[in-house]
């Protein structure tokens, strides 16, 4: 099989071995696609480590396991010390899972047959990323190495932030003397974009006390929704741009400024998925008389018209963050009401360019200072927090990926920031070693009819060979 046909066929059959992950449903990946990697690896002559199974944390719930896989290819056959350069390509081997909702827009193909049609390959985790991954294999697979070590990692749980799989690969990197001198990520991009920079994420949970109170005057109800600037419904808030999109609890919080709210239900439960509605209701103490409505005594929640209307003015917090393209979002997506114990939550995902991991506590700090001019009471939170991914874009790394891409028909229509979800490349970029990604072009990554382009395909094999080689062969 020659390398145009093995990247198809190693494509289409990871697709095959489905490896979905989703904590809150509680869905693990099986070890069949490692064990396949595994297999593949050993014959055509890479050294293969295996680093799982790792047990997921008894928070994550089930009896799952994390299976990351490392494969080492260098000229000296000795595994004792592998040759310097090394470069590393770094892949995922997990999917997201094909919703409900999503079936039926894959009811001619079946998302996990990684069936060919024309110059594209159909399947769940066939762009995002298992086409990458493919090539990775595919370019090293055949090809002699004359100077320097490729290391290809593969996590195993990159779609639910990497904390299995990454801490594992570096450790082993580490101890095998392998801690790469480049990274080459091959997430997938829908146009020809060598990715250097992502936002950080960090999940603020605002905690504050309801007080119920009561008040005289009329209820009324409202109905607001979420837009992307095109006039789609707008999804996951790593997507959401402050300004160009519309959120449907920051236009509620908006729109109810004086009133007393007394209901507000959002349809997101997801601390990361924007909430496609948002209902809410309040007393309208001063009815006009000409509605000649009967004012009534109603319940009202104190401390959430507090925090609501902290809300509102939000954004204008002086961050202190660095540049983005895509600049802050402040995505407030999840609210709890606990009448019972009278306890309200807002859970926020905040999306800033922050250059180091500790600034998510002094973002923390600047959202409690900020709500506490509203209610007094209130406590922030830090949940989940994601660093930046961070490179230098003029890093030998990125030029090198540029100029063999120019070479093999691939112009590269920009290097810098991409808008979206994290990716594994920031747990390099952080220890200050550069990264850069550029993978295959498709479409509909984590969505319906998900394929890869296997023209793009192709020309990545030898762009990651040609890149590989400037890399090492003028150290
Ligand atoms: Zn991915």
């Amino acid at each position: 099989m020659d390398e145009d046909e093995l990247v198809v066929n190693i494509t289409s059959n990871l697709v095959k071995k489905d490896t979905s992950i989703n904590i809150f449903s509680r869905i693990f990946p099986k070890k069949e696609a490692h064990d396949y990697v595994a297999k593949i690896g050993k014959k055509y002559g890479f050294d293969v480590y295996s680093l799982g199974p790792i047990k997921v944390p008894p928070s994550w719930g089930g009896n799952a396991s994390i299976y990351p896989i490392v494969l080492v290819k260098s000229k000296t056959k000795t595994k004792q010390t592998y040759e310097r350069p090394i470069v590393l390509f770094l892949g995922h081997l997990d999917v997201v899972p094909v919703t409900e909702k999503e079936k039926k827009f894959w009811k001619q193909i079946d998302p996990f047959s990684g069936k060919i049609e024309g110059d594209r390959i159909y399947g769940r985790g066939a762009f995002d990323m298992k086409g990458g991954d493919a090539a990775f294999i595919t370019a090293f697979s055949l090809k002699e190495i004359e100077k320097g070590t490729v290391v290809i990692a593969f996590s195993g749980d990159e779609e639910v932030g990497g904390f299995i799989s990454m801490p594992k690969i570096i450790s082993f990197l580490e101890e095998k003397n392998l801690m790469p001198n480049y990274v080459i990520n091959g997430e997938p991009s829908t146009v020809p974009v060598i990715v250097t920079k992502r936002r950080a994420s960090t999940k603020l949970r605002i905690v504050f006390p309801l007080y119920k109170k009561k008040v005289m005057g009329v209820l009324r109800e409202e109905e607001y929704e979420s837009f992307q600037g095109d006039g789609n419904e707008t999804l996951h808030s790593a997507l959401y741009v402050l300004g160009a999109d519309s959120h449907a609890l920051l236009t509620a919080a908006k729109m109810t400024v004086g009133w007393k709210i007394n209901y507000l239900e959002s349809s997101s439960k997801k601390w990361n998925s924007v909430p496609k509605s948002v209902k809410i209701s309040y007393i309208d103490e001063f009815p006009e008389k000409e509605e000649e409505i009967e004012r009534k005594e109603y319940y009202y929640y104190e401390g959430l018209t507090k925090v609501l209307e902290g809300l509102v003015s939000l954004p204008s917090i002086d961050w202190e963050a660095e540049k983005s393209t895509y600049g802050i979002s402040v995505a407030p997506n999840i609210v709890i009401l606990d009448d019972k114990n009278d306890v309200g939550e807002i859970v926020i995902d905040l999306r800033a360019m922050l250059r180091d991991g500790t600034r998510h506590k002094e973002i923390r700090r600047k959202v409690e200072e900020h709500f506490k001019q509203f209610l007094e009471d209130v406590e922030v939170k830090v949940g989940a927090a994601v660093n930046s991914m961070f490179s230098p874009p003029d890093s030998k790394v990125v030029l090198a990926l540029k100029q063999t891409a120019e070479k093999h028909g691939v112009h590269v229509l920009r290097i810098g920031e991409k808008l979206g979800g994290a990716s594994d490349s920031r747990y390099f970029s952080e220890l200050g070693i550069p990264c850069a990604e550029l993978g295959p072009s498709g479409r509909n990554a984590h969505g319906p009819l998900e394929w890869v382009s296997i023209s793009s395909l192709r020309k990545l094999v030898k762009i990651y060979q040609d890149t590989f080689d400037l890399l090492t062969l003028s150290a």
